[in-house]
């Protein structure tokens, strides 16, 4: 089967043939031939005129039907024709969709804003202009930290590291609001802010409640344990029956002081107004109290602890927190590790961060439990943990007061062969002069 374009130059062929023979009776067969091109020219020329003129209808009228046009000239209007009516449909597809994905978007509570790569504002949804008071098209291409005015926002959108979302009261009213980004494109932004107002008030109560509790709790056990000793402390005066389950009573006493006390700690460190006393701590004299106190405490286990710390190291922070959480790491260490085993403390400058880390070769922990150590209350062995006196508090204690310090934990141990807890912080803590070669 021949195509459109096969038959025109066949016809052309043709149509030369036969001009050719028709010219050589009159022997004049060139002029014959350039009379019949010139006259295929001029066919040519209408039939271009006539689709130029078409084309510059289809502009306002898109359905215009396009000219009947002979051979091959009509097969080129038909496809072209039919282009056309392709795209239009795949542009009112296109439109369709944009419109229900607008629709659906202005049904959400969940404010969706697009930032291009300046920064600048270039869509949002309707829940943009009630939690955040956007206005369209006013604040179209402005710069998203100029209707967010706060530097906490400025410094996170600039920063660039969105794995943790941010949370700041709306610049329209007091509700509070979570702020989550996303990179994509060249750069462009996703901005997804989340009214969390309800979920930070119960979070607040949650962290009340849990903070009167614990000191109403407090004095009841003091009184407890304090008869529970003196009766201990005097067996001559108690009827020999009673001498076990009063251990026991005070074994578990002491545990429920331990969880308070833990508790307290927690809610502390939660609440954000806590004033803190931020100093250059000396790292080796506070890794060298924390052997100390280990070896005091677990005297009986005798354990081999050896400090490893640069004496001129100095970390910005606050002692009393640092102490509690590398004290927690290094009684962990000494709990589950058995007599005689090796502890080790050690500080020391990275290229990236400066980290204190507290090692041990004792039992060690299955892999499967290490992501969620730093859970409140979560413990790998229950019963292994009353053994030793554990509340499940004590790595929760450590990741809120390391998060404090902008600093993270690292858990690496091998069952069997012993544990290692590294607590990342930023190079910024570290006092200047005091890292090697800096100063
Ligand atoms: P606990 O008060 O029970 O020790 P933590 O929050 O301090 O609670 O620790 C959680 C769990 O992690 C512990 O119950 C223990 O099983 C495990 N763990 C913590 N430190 C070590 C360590 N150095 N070696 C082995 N297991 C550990």
């Amino acid at each position: 089967m021949l195509q459109d374009w096969q038959k025109e130059i066949y016809r052309i062929i043709l149509l030369v043939a036969l001009s050719g023979i028709a010219g050589l009776l009159f022997g004049r067969s060139t002029l014959f031939v350039i009379l019949a091109l010139t006259a295929y020219l001029g066919f040519t020329l209408v039939q271009l005129r006539r689709l130029d003129k078409w084309l510059s209808i289809l502009t306002t009228d898109p359905d215009r039907a396009p000219p009947e046009g002979p051979g091959f000239w009509g097969s080129i209007f038909d496809g072209i024709f039919r282009l056309q009516q392709r795209q239009k449909h795949a542009t009112l597809t296109l439109q369709s969709i944009l419109d229900k994905a607008q629709a659906s978007s202005a049904a959400l509570e969940i404010a969706v804003i697009l930032i291009d790569r300046r920064g600048n504002l270039e869509w949002w949804n309707k829940a943009g202009e009630t939690l955040l008071g956007l206005r369209y098209p006013a604040d179209r291409n402005q710069a998203v930290t100029n209707l967010v005015r706060n530097p906490q926002f400025s410094e996170y959108f600039h920063k660039e590291q969105y794995s943790e979302p941010l949370t700041l009261s709306s610049p329209v009213n007091n509700n509070m609001l979570e702020f989550q980004l996303a990179t994509f494109g060249e750069r462009e932004r996703l901005m997804v802010v989340r009214d969390i107002t309800q979920i930070h008030k119960l979070e607040l109560m949650r962290e009340d409640f849990v903070g009167n509790v614990s000191h109403e709790l407090r004095t009841p056990i003091t009184v407890i344990s304090g008869y529970l000793e003196a009766m201990l402390g005097n067996p001559g005066s108690i009827d020999p029956r009673w001498h076990k389950p009063l251990q026991q009573m005070q074994q578990q006493s002491n545990r429920m002081e331990n969880i308070v006390r833990d508790l307290l700690m927690l809610s502390r460190l939660e609440t954000k107004a806590v004033t803190r006393q931020l100093t250059d701590i000396d790292v080796n004299g506070l890794l060298s109290e924390v052997r100390n106190d280990t070896m005091h405490i677990f005297e009986e286990k005798q354990h081999n602890i050896a400090v490893e710390c640069n004496p001129d190291f100095r970390l910005r922070g606050d002692r009393g927190e640092l102490y509690s959480a590398i004290s927690n790491l290094a009684f962990n260490a000494a709990k589950y590790t058995s007599s005689k085993g090796k502890i080790t403390l050690t500080a020391e400058a990275t290229e990236n961060s400066f980290d204190i880390i507290v090692s041990d070769d004792g039992i060690g922990i299955e892999s499967q439990h290490i992501p969620r150590l730093t859970e409140r209350f979560y413990r790998v062995d229950a019963s292994r943990a009353t053994d030793t006196g554990g509340t499940g508090l004590g790595l929760a204690i450590v990741k809120h007061i390391l998060v404090r310090h902008n600093a993270s934990i690292e858990v690496n141990s091998v069952p069997g062969k012993g544990s290692s807890f590294r607590c990342r912080f930023p190079l910024s803590r570290l006092v200047k002069e005091t890292i090697p070669g800096k100063n």
